[in-house]
Parts: C-alpha cells; structure tokens; sequence
C-alpha cells in the first residue's frame, strides 16, 4: 500500500518552503509508520506552533495542533487517558526549548516519542534565535551576532530522565527512519533531536547558501557516535543513540497505584 494513505491529500501542497528539511523529516516518519504497520487509529499526534508544528495538520493520524510550546503537556493528559495510543510530539527547537522548557524536562519522565526538529531559529515568526542557535548566530532579533551559548538538547534529555535518547540529521534519511522506529518501539520517553535546514531564515541570514549546502553541511560536520570518524575529531556532532534504557513507565505505575488504593479502601 502507498504512504499516500498516511497523509490528508487535502490539506496540500503544505506551507513549507522550498528546501525546509520539515518534509524530509514528514516524509521519514511516513516511511517508520508504514514499515511498522501501525495502525494510524493507534496514533495520535500532538504539535504546538510554529513551522514544525503544522505536520500534524498533514498526517492522518488522531492529531491535535495545540499552543505553543504547550503539546507535551496536552500529549501527557491524553496519554494518561488512552495509554494504548501511541503518542508522537514533534516540535521545534523555539516550541520545545525555549517556551516549552520546562514542559519538556517533566515529560521526559512520561511515555512519548519527542520529536524535536532542531534548525536552530524559529521559523515561522520571522526569524528570531532560539536557545539553540549558538554563539555569533544571526537572527531577525540578533542582526550582530547572537551572544548567547547553545545547549544541547541530547545532554537536557538525559539529564532529565528520558529513557530513550537519540540525534540524526535531515541528510542522514535512512538512520532517520531507523530511528524513529526504535523511538516508537521504545518503552518510556523517547526524545529524537533531527538536525533541519531552515533555508529562508538561518540559511540566509548566516549567508550558509541553499538548502543542498545546508544538508551538506549536516553530512561535513556530523559523525556516528562511537565510529573511528568521531573519535578521531571530537568537533563532529555525534549522531546515533546515546541511552535506551528500561525503567518503570508512568501510566503502568499509575494504573498499579490506582489497584493498589482499591484494593487498600475495599
Ligand atoms: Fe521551513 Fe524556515 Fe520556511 Fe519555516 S521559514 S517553512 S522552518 S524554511
Ligand atoms: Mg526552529
């Protein structure tokens, strides 16, 4: 069958533009559903706002577009409420680090797959930084250069508890699909960083050229963590997965209070 049956024909052409590595991150996680043969009632998926967040609008999933920077916390009252939907969240690096912080660190103890698609700038507001833009970065609202460090989004998610933990890129496709299925076969919370172009905005601003330099760039200047490539120059973003781990997982833990208190009061 086509993947074409994932998608809502209707709502296209979509609004990206040209050259955003958005559709190649839609497109992988089309792939992962089909490979996986989940049955799309079994999904639901849950964005916020900004560029990224209108993929939910593509797919023919359950999905909800809700506020910025608010979805893991919609994401975490429906998984509570239906633990067998499998639950995916993708966001931007602005939606998901900068005003969904704090929403982020708490449900990195819960069960979802986080998907944080990461171009370093928030896209659709015109061109602001984000806390993942980086020093010396140019922004609408940074025109000499952002003062301000990056954080890593890996180390953030390990720190804060989430189970499953991996990074790739918009050029490295086939280990983006990989991996989205290892994250939805994961037991707990899955965060997945997936390194995009924004072409009209970080590319331009940064005069880094089109989006094939952009992507090429991701291929230059990444490595896959533990290979002889990575090893042999630590300036390479490492890629691949950093923790997949099994802990007890908070709607079982919850369900297994709830019998408890029962059986207590009975
Ligand atoms: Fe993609 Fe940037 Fe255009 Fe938004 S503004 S659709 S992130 S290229
Ligand atoms: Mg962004």
């Amino acid at each position: 069958m086509s993947i074409k049956r994932l998608i809502r024909e209707r709502f296209f052409p979509h609004i990206w533009c040209a050259g955003c590595g958005h559709g190649i991150i839609l497109n992988a996680l089309l792939h992962a559903v089909d490979e996986l043969g989940i049955p799309q009632n079994n999904l639901c998926m849950v964005s916020g706002i900004g560029c990224s967040a209108r993929i939910s609008g593509y797919v023919d999933f359950h999905s909800m577009h809700t506020l910025h920077g608010r979805a893991l916390a919609f994401a975490t009252g429906i998984k509570m409420a239906r633990p067998d939907l499998s639950v995916f969240v993708p966001m931007g690096d602005g939606d998901a680090m900068a005003i969904g912080g704090n929403h982020f660190i708490h449900a990195c103890r819960r069960n979802m797959v986080a998907i944080i698609m990461n171009n370093r700038i928030y896209g659709m507001t015109g061109g602001q930084f984000s806390p993942l833009s980086g020093r010396g970065i140019r922004a609408t609202t940074a025109p000499y250069g952002n003062i301000d460090t990056a954080f890593d989004t890996v180390q953030l998610a390990l720190g804060a508890g989430a189970t499953f933990v991996a990074r790739t890129t918009v050029f490295h496709v086939m280990e983006m699909v990989s991996l989205i299925k290892k994250a939805y076969q994961h037991k707990g919370f899955s965060v997945l960083e997936v390194l995009t172009d924004c072409p009209t905005y970080f590319g331009r601003k940064n005069k880094l050229g089109g989006p094939v330099q952009m992507l090429e760039w991701f291929r230059d200047n990444t490595a896959p963590l533990g290979s002889k490539k990575y090893a042999e120059n630590p300036a390479f973003i490492p890629r691949g997965v950093f923790r997949d781990v099994e802990a007890p997982e908070y709607c079982e833990e919850y369900d297994k209070l709830i019998a408890s208190v029962r059986k207590e009061e009975a």
